[in-house]
């Protein structure tokens, strides 16, 4: 990355990760139990393993008791809303993560259901209609994790949200929207872009703050970007192909060694000539990524220490 400040993702989620143990400690001596967290892993999508993974380590390192139920693949959709229900009910489980994506076999509106079904106390993604209507209204509850990474990023990087033309380049349920949201509740002046905005560049080129959350790698050239502007790249893919590669990065760049251990390295939705342009940028991996995981166990906890507090 030459030129643009490097917003390194995995420095501020250390950051935060001290801040937990001791509200973990205070949350397990007032309880006599630690903060629970059930996941239900339906399918064997190889990144959903490795995400699960990585979830299950983070909580253990933290001292919060992470249970995980698998599913195989052609389990139905009732099975996992009866483990769902198994979890909202359960006493010792604070907060609940279905991993996506299900199982395609389960039907388009699987996930819906599935999400919908997790009482909203327990909703540490902050994916049910209840925690995504709080957050519209701006009132207490529990956000997306990725969403609120990019805001912990940009506050201990001193970056100014207020008053700044903010543009989002994507509108899921669980990354384009909340973050909007969240810009606009901190004073920015928020764009929402998606795949039928007109001039999408130049849109995105009156951004102080562009937020990239699409999924598709290179997307956001460095035409989309005012100099000086922060980027924030949400985009992960993973390329597998060696010609991909070296059209985004050149014959010379050391991804093409991970490529050839791994068989994959994930790349953002910009495209890497934006350093050359943006004033902050953040990389892809080591961006945004390793706060997702750091803003779930701190969502994990908040759930934990509300319900104690109702
Ligand atoms: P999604 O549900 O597929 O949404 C993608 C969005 O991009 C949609 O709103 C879509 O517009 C828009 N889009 C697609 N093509 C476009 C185009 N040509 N021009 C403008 N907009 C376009 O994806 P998501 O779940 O929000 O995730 C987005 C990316 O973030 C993915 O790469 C995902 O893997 C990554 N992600 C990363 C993390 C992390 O921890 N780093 C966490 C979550 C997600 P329409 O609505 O018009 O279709």
């Amino acid at each position: 990355m030459t030129g643009a400040r490097r917003l390194d993702g995995k420095v501020v989620a250390a950051a935060i990760r001290t801040s937990l143990p001791p509200r973990v400690q205070a949350f397990t001596a007032a309880a006599g139990r630690p903060p629970g967290l059930g996941i239900v892993l339906a399918g064997h999508d190889g990144g959903s393993e490795t995400y699960v993974r990585n979830k299950m380590v983070a909580c253990e390192s933290l001292g919060v008791n992470a249970v995980l139920e698998r599913l195989p693949d052609e389990a139905s959709v009732d099975a996992v809303l009866a483990l769902v229900d198994r979890f909202n009910r359960a006493e010792s489980v604070d907060g609940i993560l279905v991993q996506s994506p299900l199982p395609s076999g389960m039907g388009r509106d699987a996930e819906k259901r599935v999400f919908d079904a997790i009482h909203p106390d327990k909703d540490v993604d902050g994916f049910t209609p209840i925690n995504a209507g709080r957050l519209t209204q701006n009132r207490p509850g529990i956000a997306p994790g990725t969403p609120s990474g990019v805001i912990e990023l940009l506050d201990r990087a001193g970056i100014p949200i207020e008053g700044q033309r903010a543009v989002v380049i994507g509108r899921s349920d669980i990354v384009g929207k909340p973050m909007a949201m969240l810009l606009l509740h901190r004073h920015a002046t928020v764009t929402i872009c998606h795949s039928r905005t007109v001039d999408l560049p130049a849109v995105a080129a009156t951004a102080d703050i562009l937020v990239a959350a699409v999924g598709r790698a290179g997307f956001v050239t460095r035409d989309f970007v005012k100099p000086g502007a922060t980027v924030i790249d949400v985009g992960t893919t993973w390329l597998r192909d060696r010609d991909e590669v070296i059209a985004l990065f050149g014959p010379e760049s050391p991804r093409l060694d991970v490529l050839a251990r791994r068989g994959h390295t994930v790349v953002g939705d910009v495209h890497p000539e934006v350093a050359e342009v943006a004033g902050a940028l953040t990389p892809v991996p080591g961006g945004v990524g390793p706060l997702t995981i750091t803003m779930l166990l701190s969502n994990t906890l908040r759930a934990a220490e509300l319900r104690r507090a109702t």
